[in-house]
């Protein structure tokens, strides 16, 4: 099955110039959301992983069966302020301001061997974002996957020296 064929491109969503990948369309086909999450099972099964790290919102999609499926705890990288208890936070930079990420200060234990998933690599600034997160703790980062990669954006180098995964990836942006 083409991935790519499912995966919906909307032009100038949410602004004019940006290629929107839309997910929708793959995880409505059963086949395709199966084959997406297979993917990443195969990635991280039996390798110990204690926490599958998702992140707002369309990372909790793909994060929730994939830590059933290798046995591990899901942990949540959310928008500030959605997070009840006393949480770890860092900031990063947006194309114009800035945002902020947060992760509850004991979804995660020290040491503890974790991997990060999103649905789309861009830029990679949310993720490094979630990376410094779990730097925070600190805890063992033994992956990084997304179902798509624009690869033009060069996220992946700001990403370098973590073990990063993709499973479609588009040449330009
Ligand atoms: P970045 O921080 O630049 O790597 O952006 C990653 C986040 O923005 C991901 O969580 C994506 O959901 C979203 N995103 C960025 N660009 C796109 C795009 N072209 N299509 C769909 N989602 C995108």
């Amino acid at each position: 099955m083409n991935l790519k064929d499912i995966i919906r491109n909307v032009p100038d969503f949410p602004k004019k110039g940006i290629q929107f990948k839309d997910i929708t369309t793959l995880i409505q086909d059963r086949e395709a959301f199966r084959e997406s999450i297979d993917w990443m099972i195969s990635l991280y099964k039996d390798k110990n992983i204690g926490k599958v790290v998702a992140v707002e919102s369309r990372g909790f999609i793909f994060g929730a069966p994939l830590a059933i499926a290798i046995g591990a705890g899901l942990a949540l990288v959310r928008k500030k302020g959605k997070l009840p208890s006393e949480t770890l936070s860092v900031k990063y930079q947006l194309e114009y301001g800035e945002d902020e990420l947060e992760m509850h200060r004991d979804t995660i234990k020290k040491g503890e061997k974790v991997i990060i998933v999103d649905d789309l690599l861009a830029t990679g600034g949310t993720t490094l974002a979630a990376v410094q997160l779990i730097e925070k703790v600190p805890a063992v980062i033994s992956g990084i996957c997304f179902l798509i990669e624009l690869e033009g954006l060069r996220g992946r180098d700001r990403l370098s020296g973590y073990r990063v995964e993709s499973l479609v990836k588009y040449e330009g942006d």
